[in-house]
């Protein structure tokens, strides 16, 4: 208690936000009127995608893209709407080289997401890789990161390094919806079949935009042998 009171005053804890003082910050490190202006996704979703319907009170069915075209992943599911403070979240965690951010949102997704990884039996928990140029720059895979705290959250194992990014691709964040899905065609691999062969896999990664890179992964885990693939994001754009 002492040493706690100690290290609040030698290094006293601040909403990762808008930097006040929080007295009893916990594990998440946001004051109560920051976390007030996080918007969670919840339903009335579609089943597959995750995306949130503008309808209050509607019940949970298949949007018409998922209808046409089913994506290889069996469901996606976000913590967050991708707006105000969390785009800022997201944003310094990923670019501004804030690390210690994997923390709050994870603990956020975790605990939102925790029913449904319950649900999904997932055996083990994968992260969306980066290509090795890109990693290079960055210095660290901001999806490795939240898997990580996902994993120990919910006690799957992480598989790091199976799922690979074998192509050089052009950030998605600078292509339109259309040619998303052509710029990741092809580019990841997985190294040894045998760890996903048969596996329920959640697949991990930062945001949710069009879901082109996470369909991708999911087809190559699916055609590697995994039996399904769930998505997990902190962050969707609604
Ligand atoms: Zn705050
Ligand atoms: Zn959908």
């Amino acid at each position: 208690m002492f040493f706690r009171a100690l290290i609040d005053i030698l290094f006293p804890p601040l909403c990762h936000i808008c930097k006040t003082f929080i007295p009893d910050a916990g594990d998440i490190h946001l004051c109560a009127g920051c976390r007030e202006k996080l918007i969670p996704l919840n339903s009335p979703l579609c089943l597959v995608c995750g995306v949130p319907f503008a309808t209050e009170n509607g019940i949970d069915h298949l949007c018409g893209p998922c209808l046409s075209h089913p994506p290889a992943y069996a469901a996606a599911r976000a913590a967050l709407v991708f707006s105000g403070p969390v785009q800022d979240l997201v944003h310094r965690f990923k670019y501004g080289h804030k690390v210690h951010l994997c923390r709050p949102l994870g603990l956020l997704t975790a605990g939102h997401l925790a029913g449904f990884a319950a649900h999904v039996a997932a055996d083990l928990v994968i992260p969306v890789p980066l290509h090795k140029k890109r990693l290079r720059w960055r210095g660290y895979n901001q999806a490795v990161l939240l898997g990580g705290i996902l994993a120990k959250q919910w006690r799957l194992p992480l598989l790091r390094h199976n799922l690979r990014r074998v192509r050089w691709t052009e950030p998605q964040v600078n292509l339109a919806a259309t040619e998303r899905a052509e710029n990741v065609r092809g580019a990841f691999a997985v190294t040894d079949k045998d760890a996903v062969a048969g596996k329920r896999v959640i697949l991990v990664d930062d945001v949710y935009t069009t879901g082109s890179t996470v369909a991708e992964c999911a087809k190559t885990l699916k055609c590697a042998g995994a039996e399904a693939v769930f998505v997990v994001t902190a962050a969707r754009v609604a």
